[in-house]
């Protein structure tokens, strides 16, 4: 099934994560993108400064707007998505609330998927609600349910296209049709699949955001988020964006869609967003996640192949109620995980324990190489319990919305000998079946 938005590029994706953004350093010829660790820029002269300002030359003014480092992932992540430009956060969750920002005004409301990050739920059902921010969680495997949610001040449509934690696979091609008739974008995270597997852009999104803190740095040593829009949405299609296609007070006046075209929505992040938010990449970070990012197809393989076997064994053991990967056979998303993850359904998912919680409890403590930890996309293999951890304060209703039911225990498989991840989790199993009987 062919995108029906394809964004071909004349380089494939494995040369864009090994050079897109990273030509040779201009002052030194180093060979990788030098760490610019610094936070300020000498201007040539005053009228050089004041172009700069007026947004009228590329260059550099503080390290909270822009950054040389932090510029080239910005540029290399733009290339993986098929995006017309990025703007890199100091977190996936601060990535959200940037992505958002120029779409939003008090009163606004958004529709999102109710199979979500559990951080993203409670950033969207108690946090934005500060802002006068609203979200209403519509049923994210039934595209119709995100119409019905739709009112006239809705502002963006946010999913996750593999969805955390569950393994499921929303159908972002139709929900982004209703986006379009709506005249709003559709908001993508895509931090489960990452642009290896998946690339929502060329499935009708317009936004598209990450966690660097996972699979796209990969190692787990930094925080990091990136929005990446597509270029392709018309903010003045209609009056709902007024901070994009109107003049904003917030920069003297300008109005970034007129003046920038299918840059204003990036331009408008780093001019203001990250201006007045202070929600930016430490160039560090920056540099971090550009070297994760020349393996990440090969780790997601490895990540896909480890995770197939893994969830294969799971199905017959006896203490194993239920598997939940899009990649088995009888997976109910298999269909939607061939048309959007054709190279592979990805490395987290879950399972079900006979015992419930108090059996879900035993099987995360009683691993010795799988950490447990709140974490996902690491080298290291990774087991959650979330009833009892990140969903924790969701309610029971919620709990069971999210796919993080009392017997639900979450998997991250890293990229170890899928042998000894099975060794570990049986002796896990068998250990918390013996405590519990
Ligand atoms: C981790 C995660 C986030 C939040 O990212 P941080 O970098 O931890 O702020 C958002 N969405 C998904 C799907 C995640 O896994």
């Amino acid at each position: 099934m062919a995108p029906k938005n394809p964004k071909p590029s004349k380089y494939g994706f494995n040369t864009l994560a090994v050079h897109a953004g990273g030509a040779p350093d201009p002052a030194t010829g180093a060979r990788n993108v030098p760490i610019y660790q610094n936070a300020s820029y000498v201007f040539e002269d005053v009228d050089h400064a004041a172009s700069l300002f007026n947004l009228q030359t590329f260059g550099y003014i503080y390290s909270r707007l822009s950054n040389p480092t932090v510029a080239a992932l910005e540029e290399r992540l733009a290339a993986l998505e098929g995006g017309r430009g990025a703007t890199c956060t100091s977190t996936g969750h601060a990535a959200q609330l940037v992505a958002l920002f120029p779409l939003m005004n008090p009163g606004a409301h958004i529709v999102a998927g109710n199979k979500l990050y559990g951080g993203s739920v409670t950033q969207f059902s108690r946090t934005i609600t500060k802002f006068g921010w609203e979200a209403t969680f519509a049923e994210a495997t039934d595209p119709a349910s995100f119409k019905a949610a739709i009112r006239p001040e809705t502002k963006a449509i946010f999913v996750e296209c593999l969805a955390n934690p569950g393994g499921v696979v929303v159908d972002i091609e139709k929900v982004a049709e209703i986006a379009d008739e709506a005249g709003i974008p559709l908001i993508v995270d895509n931090t489960m699949a990452t642009p290896y597997l998946c690339r929502p852009i060329e499935w009708g999104a317009t936004l598209v955001v990450n966690s660097l803190t996972k699979f796209l740095t990969g190692n787990g040593t930094s925080m990091g988020g990136v929005v990446t829009d597509s270029g392709d949405f018309d903010w003045g299609r209609n009056d709902k964006f007024p901070s994009l296609s109107k003049p904003e007070p917030a920069y003297h006046g300008l109005t970034f869609w007129e003046t920038f075209g299918d840059l204003a929505f990036t331009m408008h992040s780093h001019a203001i967003g990250l201006r007045d938010l202070g929600t930016t990449l430490a160039p560090m970070n920056a540099f971090l996640t550009l070297s994760g990012l020349e393996t990440l197809s090969l780790r997601m393989e490895k990540h896909c192949r480890n995770a197939m076997e893994v969830a294969s064994w799971l199905q017959s053991h006896p203490q194993v109620a239920w598997v939940s990967y899009a990649g088995l056979d009888d997976s109910p998303y298999r269909l939607l995980a061939e048309k959007y993850l054709p190279n592979g359904a990805g490395s987290v998912f879950t399972f079900g324990v006979k015992g419930g919680f108090d059996q879900g409890v035993k099987v995360v403590e009683s691993c010795e190489i799988v950490s447990h930890l709140a974490n996902i996309g690491d080298t290291h293999s990774l087991i959650l319990h979330p009833a009892s951890t990140t969903h924790r304060q969701l309610t029971e209703e919620q709990l069971v919305a999210a796919g993080a039911g009392p017997d639900v225990i979450r998997l991250s498989i890293g990229l170890e000998d899928a042998k000894d991840i099975i060794d570990d989790l049986d002796q896990a199993l068998n250990r918390s079946a013996i405590q519990a009987a």
